[in-house]
């Protein structure tokens, strides 16, 4: 080890002092190195954990990012809803509203947040029903299609307004309050008023065509007791030079109720043509069959037609407007009969029916003549489509405005075997 040893002699030389240098091996120190070893431990684990924060700084981040961006994208979508947002809390204070309710209300959102009902926006004429409609939402009984109440703007316009509500859960899913929306729908209701406007207008025109058509209608619809008033008349006449005089005051009474029938035939077209059915009676299948068959039984005697009738026993009621129904099926038996003309005997039948269907009680009128040709088919109801000599065309017609003053219809469709059966429906009595 010596030539790790160095000595410097110091003045006077020879005489003085001598620094001797020697190196030598030490033991080996521990501690320092210990020290030493867990600075670089520390030091390995700050580098660590600071890429760990960074790490999740950057998770963070991103996580933020897409909040926001979530957020702003919910916010976009609110804001350019055309349908009005309104948050409000369990006592019915405002909590949110979205710009498409301050638009459609006028009011900004820091004027309506915070406010208690009752809320500007109502229409003071509405503020009874539309303080009902708030309770009932308040109280969770809000109907799931919406309600539409009238709302005002803050310029004081007035518009309805279709109004959806339902409760708004938290995330930890208690209930903390009422979300609604709500839409402008006094456009669609002013459109659907124009329409009803013009539908009625509409009517009114057809009205008026009809009146056109009621002149020849009635003269159609008089024929029938004219003729009867006629027949009767030429009875009494007979009778007064030396018949019996019960027969007499018989034929005179005939005379009588069938001039009545005519007044009130009169009476209820009119009635029918100013607004759709118009007195409504309860009375049964069996009694408006008798009647017709009543006045028709000259007719059918002399034309030897057999008459079937096929009303099963306990049939409801129906609630009609009686003349009418009774003008509507001795159209169509007329008809019938008349299609019978020049048919051989064993075919000159007609069946009268009645069943229940749809909640309605449908009458067929079932001839066996020779039915409706193919080429006439399409313009049956057509007023004055005829193919007889002394026709007018108007009988189908009067009959499918009754049905339908009646919520029904007629419709026809050839017999099997021949013929053809004419169908129409009465209302049931309640
Ligand atoms: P009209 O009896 O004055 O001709 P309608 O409107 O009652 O007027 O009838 C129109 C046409 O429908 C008749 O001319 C006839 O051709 C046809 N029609 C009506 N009922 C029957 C029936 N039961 N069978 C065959 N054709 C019929």
């Amino acid at each position: 080890l010596a030539t790790l040893a160095y000595e410097i002699p110091f003045e006077p030389p020879g005489h003085g002092l001598n620094l001797v240098i020697t190196a030598y091996k030490s033991e080996v120190r521990w501690i320092p190195m210990l020290l030493m070893g867990s600075l670089g431990v520390l030091a390995a684990a700050i580098v660590w954990s600071l890429w760990q924060l960074r790490r999740h700084m950057q998770r963070r981040q991103a996580a933020e990012q897409a909040l926001s961006s979530e957020h702003a994208f919910r916010k976009a979508m609110e804001d350019s809803l055309n349908t009005g947002m309104r948050a409000r809390d369990l006592k019915g204070r405002i909590t949110y509203v979205n710009p498409a309710f301050c638009r459609m209300v006028g009011w900004s959102a820091e004027e309506l947040v915070g406010l208690l009902p009752p809320m500007p926006y109502w229409a003071p004429e509405a503020l009874e029903r539309t303080l009902a409609v708030h309770e009932m939402v308040l109280g969770g009984h809000a109907p799931p299609q919406g309600i539409e109440i009238r709302l005002m703007r803050k310029s004081g316009e007035r518009f309805d307004a279709l109004l959806i509500e339902a409760p708004l859960i938290d995330s930890e899913g208690r209930h903390i309050g009422w979300m609604g929306s709500m839409v402008d729908v006094t456009e669609q209701k002013n459109a659907q008023e124009l329409a009803r406007q013009q539908q009625e207008r509409l009517q009114a025109t057809a009205r008026l065509v009809t009146m056109g058509e009621m002149a020849s209608t009635l003269a159609h619809e008089l024929n029938q007791p004219l003729m009867a008033l006629s027949n009767f008349a030429a009875a009494a006449q007979a009778l007064a030079q030396g018949g019996p005089p019960e027969l007499l005051v018989q034929s005179l009474q005939d005379v009588r109720a069938q001039a009545q029938r005519a007044s009130e035939i009169v009476r209820r077209i009119r009635g029918m043509v100013r607004q759709g059915s118009g007195l409504a009676e309860r009375f049964s299948a069996c009694e408006l069959v008798d009647t017709v068959l009543g006045w028709l039984k000259p007719e059918v005697t002399a034309r030897r037609v057999r008459i079937a009738r096929a009303l099963p026993a306990g049939l409801p009621l129906v609630l009609a407007d009686r003349v009418l129904a009774e003008q509507l099926l001795l159209n169509l038996v007329l008809n019938a009969l008349q299609a019978l003309e020049g048919q051989a005997s064993e075919r000159r039948r007609i069946e009268l029916g009645a069943r229940v269907e749809g909640g309605r009680l449908v009458f067929t009128v079932a001839d066996h003549g020779p039915g409706v040709a193919a080429e006439h088919a399409e313009q049956l109801f057509a007023p004055f489509f005829t193919t007889k000599a002394e026709g007018l065309g108007l009988g189908l017609k009067i009959c499918r405005s009754i049905a339908e003053a009646h919520g029904g219809a007629l419709s026809w469709h050839p017999r099997e075997g021949g013929g053809a059966v004419f169908e129409f429906s009465l209302p049931l009595a309640p």
